[in-house]
């Protein structure tokens, strides 16, 4: 059988002819591109699905790459969204995907533009996005999969209103940890920061000394991204500088070292250390 003939076989035999035949003109909306969406959306582009929407406000990090498997090197800075939908689309001829870069907590995203989309897939990595799509979707009675993950353990509901209990329902105890692409790239709560400077910043700063060097030299002989690595050397040269800083007896001796893009530190003034260092404010 060629692979055109081949290719609903599956999806047909376990929907059925009636249901496959309506999965072409079913629109999706697919909120997240990273790890389960990126394995979600390959999963519905070879189901059959023909309209798919797929929105994610993130780039792709180097770190993305051991998972996020519509992603490559040569990806890294792009935008999820657009990679992913242009990677999917190969896997099958029929599917139409329109990709958004962007939050889906605008307000441009209203209850109307929900409407729209016969389903709703969520495959976001933080709770406050999660329950804003959750309650959009009961608003708009649209129906909702959520998915999640929880350290190695993965979650799935789906969620109609007046049907099932919504994603509110049950209250979820807040997170103590964050993702590292979170806190690094993409802080976007101030306990990003507080947790950034407390699991990272701290032992930068005033825990043993770490020589990176060897670490990043080892990774450039590989050909990992040349770009990122001279950003973390940067970032190391730094660290070092304000940490002997620190260390220094006499703090005017300390006073006045130039940063690079950073500007003048004084040693006895952290607050400075830490506008320099903090994820999102120096980009
Ligand atoms: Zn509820």
């Amino acid at each position: 059988m060629s692979t055109a003939q081949g290719r609903g076989t599956h999806a047909k035999a376990i929907l059925g002819p009636e249901l496959y035949a309506k999965l072409a003109d079913t629109h999706v909306l697919l909120v997240g591109a990273g790890g389960i969406g990126c394995e979600l959306l390959k999963n519905i582009v070879l189901t059959g699905f023909g309209k798919i929407t797929l929105l994610d406000l993130d780039t792709i990090d180097l770190s993305n790459l051991n998972r996020q498997f519509l992603f490559r090197k040569k990806d890294v800075k792009q935008s999820k969204a657009l990679v992913a939908a242009q990677t999917a689309s190969a896997f099958n001829p029929n599917v139409k995907i329109l990709p958004i870069h962007d939050n889906i907590k605008e307000p441009q995203y209203d209850i109307p533009w929900f409407q729209q989309f016969d389903l709703v897939l969520n495959a976001l990595d933080n709770l406050d996005a999660r329950r804003h799509v959750n309650r959009m979707c009961m608003a708009g009675n649209v129906p909702l999969v959520e998915s999640g993950t929880a350290g190695y353990l993965g979650q799935v509901q789906p969620l109609l209103k007046d049907k099932t209990e919504c994603f509110d329902c049950i209250p979820k105890p807040t997170p103590k940890t964050f993702p590292v692409c979170t806190i690094r790239s993409t802080p976007s709560q101030p306990i990003h920061c507080i947790v950034w400077s407390k699991t990272y910043l701290m032992g930068q700063l005033f825990g043993e000394d770490e020589d990176a060097t060897g670490e990043l030299d080892a990774a450039e002989k590989e050909g990992e991204n040349a770009q990122e690595i001279a950003a973390l050397r940067k970032e190391a040269t730094a660290f070092k500088i304000v940490r002997d800083a620190l260390r220094s007896k006499n703090s005017e001796d300390a006073a006045g070292i130039g940063l690079p893009e950073g500007g003048i530190v004084s040693a006895s003034v952290s607050y400075e250390i830490l506008i320099f260092f903090v994820p999102g404010i120096r980009r």
